[in-house]
C-alpha cells in the first residue's frame, strides 16, 4: 500500500532569515513520521529579499519543496489559498514560517485527524505573551465583536495553524469569495475541529508583516465578510433617531401652543444637526464596506498571479 501524502503549506514574505530554521524541523517531523510520504507547498508572495532564491534552492536538492511564487505581493490569504490549491496530499497543513507555529506539534495534529475522529485539528494560543499590549487588547475586542456579530465561532487566539482532511480543503477551495478571511472561512466550512492550545512563541527571526492598521483593516475585512450586524445596526439606528425626533417634535408642538413660541434653543438645534449629520455619514460609512465589499467581488479578478512554480498542472491564476 502507498504511503499517504502529507502537504505542509507555507506562505512567505520575507522570510530568508526564518526559512533556514524552519525547513530542518520540517525534516526532522517528516524523518520522526516514515508512515508518510510528505511535501511542503512554499508560497512566496512576492518577498524583497532573496526567498524565492533560497526555495529554488532548497528545491533542487530536495523533491518534496515545491515552491509557487506569486507576480507580486497578494497578501497571506491568497498565500494560503495558492498552498491549498496546489497541495497534493491526503492530508493538508498550514503554517507560518516564522516557527510561532511549532512544527513538532505536528504528528499530534496529524493525529487526530488521522483518527477519524476529526477533520481537521487546529491550534489556538492560550497566552499572547511578548505582544504589546496594546495589541493584545485590540485582538481580544475584535473576537468578541467577531462572536457578537457573527453565527460562526472564531476562537479567541486561533492561529492558521492546522491540518484538514481532503474534504475539508476541497470545500475551502471551492469557496469562489474574493475577499477571503481565512480564520472565518475555517470556522464556516464547519467539520469537526479538534482543538490544541499551546502558548505563544515568539518569532525566530526577522520582522512581523502585520502593523497596527494592517490588522486593524484585517478586522474590519472579517466583520464585513461574515456579519451583516453593522448594515442592520444602521436601520435600527435609523428607526430609533426616527421615532425620537418624533416625539420631540409633539413635544415642541404641544408646548408652543402652551406657551407660545420663543426663539430659543438654536444652540441646541446646530448640535442635533450635526449630531444628525455624523450619523448619517456613519451609517453611509458601514453602507460603502459593504458596496466596496462587492464590488470586488463582482470583478472577479484572481486572488493572485503565479509567475513562477514547480508544481504540476498548476493553474497561473487562482
Ligand atoms: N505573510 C505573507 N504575506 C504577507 C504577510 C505575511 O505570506 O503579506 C506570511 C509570513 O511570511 C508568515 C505568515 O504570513 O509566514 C505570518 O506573518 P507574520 O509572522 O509576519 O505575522 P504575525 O505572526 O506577526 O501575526
Ligand atoms: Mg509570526
Amino acid at each position: 500500500m502507498s504511503k499517504k501524502l502529507i502537504s505542509i503549506v507555507v506562505p512567505c514574505y520575507n522570510e530568508e532569515p526564518t526559512l533556514p530554521i524552519l525547513y530542518p524541523e520540517l525534516n526532522k517531523v517528516a524523518e520522526q513520521m516514515s508512515d508518510y510520504d510528505f511535501e511542503y507547498v512554499f508560497v512566496n508572495d512576492g518577498s524583497k529579499d532573496n526567498t524565492l532564491a533560497m526555495l529554488k534552492d532548497m528545491a533542487a536538492k530536495d523533491t518534496r519543496v515545491k515552491y509557487v511564487s506569486f507576480s507580486r505581493n497578494f497578501g497571506k490569504e491568497a498565500g494560503l489559498l495558492a498552498g491549498l490549491k496546489n497541495a497534493k496530499g491526503d492530508l493538508v497543513a498550514t503554517m507560518d514560517a516564522d516557527m510561532q507555529d511549532p512544527p513538532a506539534l505536528l504528528p499530534e495534529l496529524i493525529s487526530y485527524v488521522e483518527s477519524g475522529e476529526y477533520d481537521n485539528a487546529a491550534t489556538r494560543r492560550v497566552t499572547r505573551k511578548g505582544e504589546p499590549v496594546i495589541r493584545s487588547f485590540f485582538a481580544r475586542t475584535f473576537y468578541k465583536l467577531m462572536r457578537r456579530m457573527t453565527d460562526i465561532d472564531i476562537v479567541d487566539g486561533a492561529r492558521d495553524y492546522r491540518v484538514m482532511s481532503r474534504a475539508m480543503v476541497d470545500s475551502i477551495i471551492a469557496l469562489p469569495e474574493v475577499n477571503r478571511f481565512s480564520k472565518g472561512i475555517f470556522a464556516w466550512v464547519g467539520y469537526e475541529t479538534k482543538w490544541v492550545e499551546f502558548e505563544n512563541v515568539e518569532r525566530s527571526a526577522g520582522e512581523t508583516k502585520w502593523s497596527f492598521w494592517k490588522l486593524f483593516r484585517y478586522s474590519i475585512e472579517g466583520i464585513v465578510s461574515f456579519s451583516n450586524t453593522p448594515i442592520h445596526m444602521a436601520s435600527y439606528m435609523g428607526i430609533g433617531l426616527t421615532g425620537l425626533s418624533a416625539l420631540a417634535l409633539i413635544f415642541v408642538v404641544v408646548r408652543a401652543l402652551i406657551f407660545g413660541d420663543e426663539v430659543a434653543g438654536w444652540p441646541s438645534l446646530v448640535c442635533i444637526i450635526t449630531f444628525l449629520g455624523g450619523v448619517q455619514l456613519f451609517v453611509m460609512g458601514i453602507m460603502g464596506q459593504y458596496i466596496s465589499k462587492t464590488y470586488l467581488e463582482v470583478k472577479q479578478r484572481p486572488h493572485y498571479i503565479i509567475k513562477d512554480t514547480n508544481c504540476e498542472d498548476s493553474q497561473l491564476n487562482g
